[in-house]
């Protein structure tokens, strides 16, 4: 078996005799990788239940057809996203070219999660793909299953010559970082992203992470309370709230909050019935230490639970749960949830959402749910966050055209789309001149004279 730094040395002489550049080339594989999905969907979907007894449903969407959608999206626009950019001149360089090549990076290393496990791996690499580069794709070992299936069929379904997958949790991950890439691109937990980066510092890599946080939704003013506890329960609990995208926390008035918990028990009952437990349509917790950690949280919670709050630790199950009456010094706040439990903050005004919201790190993604235009452009422009939505959650990543990527400790760049394939190539300045103009590029040959500045 080759060793990692074998994988890679094999990848950068494919990369030097430019075998992943040729558009023709890059149009092939991304049809193989559609192929792979197809052939294999059903494949796909045991393998992220078995990780994750993820619903089919939510599998076929979250999973497979947004890869679908993204690798059929950059075979239409590629031509496009190739064709040099010719910029503005100015006199002195008008009978130039002047334009922005896209050029592949090189050898790029990209390191998936587990909570999407074909999304996360697979979308960043069509974006690699599409922009010429050689790839290393590195699963996340937590969701076996799918990690285990990654490894089987991308060297069937691609060029061994440019890709391959490279498999390990920590250790191998470290180990496989001390190599120099020309990219890294990485989803998972802020912690995590320091050692990457401090990694990449060596070689000067530059890297995209692709981070977490707790996410805020704000509820004020008048509002549908039926269509948005819709809405917002589908959005937290789907995944079982291991989105990195998932409603974290909720801000509302005490008056909302009190129309909004019948709201959303109603809906929790309408979408998951009385037990929630029996429920084909209900993600689980991958592991037992993330179950463990989420009851950690749940149980030194000193808020009340209005819904939910039973487990089943053998099947790694949590109720989807809402909790009220949270202080900003509550376990809830401590970290990123990452599980199926709501806490809601009352703040009487919006404003003391906005500013509590202001002292802590900016967030992935950001929602607001209103009726009043003013309550949303309000929140727009007081906050930041990676991504923003209003009156639903989570969806926005699903467009294509939107830069899906966070800010600040939410993560740095970003990708979907155009925005994967400008994450994974170079913009080279090129200006192409001719032999022309020389008595007006004679004006800025020695000797020197200042007369001439003033030209
Ligand atoms: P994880 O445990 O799957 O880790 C992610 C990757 O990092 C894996 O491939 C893993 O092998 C590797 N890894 C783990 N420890 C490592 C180490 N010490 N050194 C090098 N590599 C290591 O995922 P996670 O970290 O549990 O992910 C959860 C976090 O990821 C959450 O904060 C979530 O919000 C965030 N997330 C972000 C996005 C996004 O697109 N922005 C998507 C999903 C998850």
């Amino acid at each position: 078996m080759e060793t990692q730094i074998q994988v890679i040395d094999r990848l950068r002489e494919s990369f030097r005799r430019g075998i992943s550049k040729p558009e023709q080339f890059r149009r092939e594989q991304l049809n193989s990788l559609i192929s792979m999905i197809r052939d294999n969907e059903e494949l796909f979907l045991k393998a992220v239940h078995k990780d994750l007894n993820k619903p089919k449903f939510e599998a076929i969407m979250s999973e497979m057809d947004i890869l679908f959608n993204e690798a059929h999206y950059a075979l239409s626009n590629l031509k496009t996203w190739m064709q040099p950019e010719y910029v503005g001149k100015n006199m002195a360089t008008k009978l130039d070219d002047c334009f922005v090549r896209r050029e592949p990076l090189g050898v790029v290393l990209i390191i998936g999660a587990w909570n999407y496990p074909v999304n996360l791996t697979l979308i960043p690499m069509v974006g690699a793909i599409a922009a010429g580069n050689c790839v290393i794709i590195k699963p996340s070992e937590v969701s076996a299953a799918t990690e285990s299936l990654i490894a089987e069929l991308v060297p069937k379904y691609l060029s061994q010559e440019c890709y391959a997958v490279i498999r390990g949790g920590p250790e191998e991950t470290k180990a496989l970082l001390k190599n120099r890439f020309d990219h890294i691109f990485y989803t998972g937990s802020q912690t995590v992203a320091r050692s990457i980066m401090q990694a990449a510092s060596v070689h000067l890599t530059p890297v995209t992470l692709e981070l977490g946080g707790k996410c805020p939704t704000f509820i004020y003013g008048k509002v549908d309370f039926k269509a948005a506890a819709q809405r917002l329960v589908w959005a937290k609990f789907f995944n079982s709230g291991q989105s990195c995208v998932a409603p974290d926390y909720l801000l509302c008035s005490r008056a909302t909050q009190d129309a909004l918990v019948p709201a959303i028990i109603e809906a929790l009952k309408k979408f998951y019935g009385e037990d929630p437990q029996t429920t084909p349509d209900l993600t689980r917790m991958v592991t037992l230490k993330h179950w463990n950690r989420v009851m950690e949280q749940l149980k030194s919670s000193k808020g009340k639970i209005v819904v939910g709050g039973e487990s089943n630790q053998e099947e790694k199950y949590i109720a989807p749960t809402v909790v009220v009456d949270i202080t900003a010094d509550d376990s809830l706040m401590d970290q990123e949830i990452f599980g199926p439990v709501l806490p809601i903050l009352t703040f009487e005004s919006l404003q003391e959402g906005i500013d509590f919201v202001n002292t802590k790190e900016k967030p992935l993604a950001l929602y607001v749910y209103s009726d009043e235009s003013s309550v949303v452009r309000k929140v727009l422009e007081e906050t930041s966050s990676g991504g923003f939505c209003s009156n639903d959650g989570i969806i926005h990543m699903a467009i294509p055209t939107l830069p899906f990527g966070g800010v600040g400790v939410s993560g740095s760049g970003s990708y979907h789309g155009r925005w994967s394939f400008e994450t994974f190539s170079h913009r080279r300045a090129c200006m192409m001149r001719g032999w022309a103009l020389e008595r007006l590029n004679s004006l800025r040959y020695p000797p020197y004279d200042e007369n001439k500045l003033s030209w």
